[in-house]
């Protein structure tokens, strides 16, 4: 089976993180993808709009409903301590042995790549499959990825999807629910509904 590991925040998922998943899934013919909260992101140090991750869980779990090929995992959410996506992929290797594993990254992720906890395990672990983000278009370029061989990095570039572009940001989305605005076309319906009845991300 060819399995796509999508993680991410998820604060909350929209309708960018689906197009993702979407066009991978159809780019590389995968059988499935998994949607992976993280439990605690290494990345991201200020935890004020940080939504519990129940509710993240349980957002991306709504958003996977009716996509038959989407399921939320939950093996970040349940490990204590940072989530790092090495650990995650080496847990979903053993699970999954004999399947091939596709990390689905947004463009502005693969420039951030190099900084991840023993990022080069990340590319024997996985192949990492990139697509497109409005406003990021790092590549694989050989500079920004020391000790990954040249035919590796090929792969990725071959590999990348290239989907129509989706601006929206869970950090607009944060902004807009905070301000009262109207953020109803970036999510599907029934995350929005979940949003405004548990109140997330308004002070
Ligand atoms: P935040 O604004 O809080 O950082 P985000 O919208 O960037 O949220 P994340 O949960 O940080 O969402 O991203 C999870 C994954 O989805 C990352 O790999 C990111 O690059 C990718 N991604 C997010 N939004 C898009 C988008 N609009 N198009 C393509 N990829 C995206
Ligand atoms: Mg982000």
């Amino acid at each position: 089976m060819k399995i796509g590991i999508f993680g991410g925040t998820f604060n909350p998922i929209h309708l960018g993180h689906l197009a993702a998943c979407e066009a991978v899934h159809s780019g590389h013919e995968l059988d499935r993808v998994l949607l992976l909260p993280s439990g605690a992101p290494p990345h991201k140090q200020d935890h004020r709009q940080l939504a519990p991750v129940h509710h993240r869980l349980e957002m991306a779990r709504i958003a996977a409903e009716g996509i038959e090929f989407l399921e939320p995992c939950a093996v970040e959410v349940e490990r204590p301590g940072p989530s790092y996506m090495v650990d995650t992929l080496e847990i979903l290797g053993e699970r999954h042995r004999g399947d091939e594993l596709f990390l689905i990254v947004g463009g502005d992720t693969v420039g951030e790549l190099s900084t991840w906890y023993c990022w080069q395990r990340l590319f024997a672990l996985s192949r990492v499959v990139s697509v497109n983000r409005p406003g990021f278009n790092s590549g694989f370029e050989a500079e920004s990825f020391p000790g990954i061989s040249e035919e590796v990095l090929q792969q990725c570039r071959a590999d990348r999807i290239e989907m129509e572009e989706v601006d929206i940001s869970s950090t607009r989305i944060r902004e807009f629910a905070d301000a009262g605005g109207d953020y109803s076309s970036w999510v599907p319906p029934a995350v929005g509904d979940y949003i405004a009845s548990h109140g997330l991300f308004s002070s």
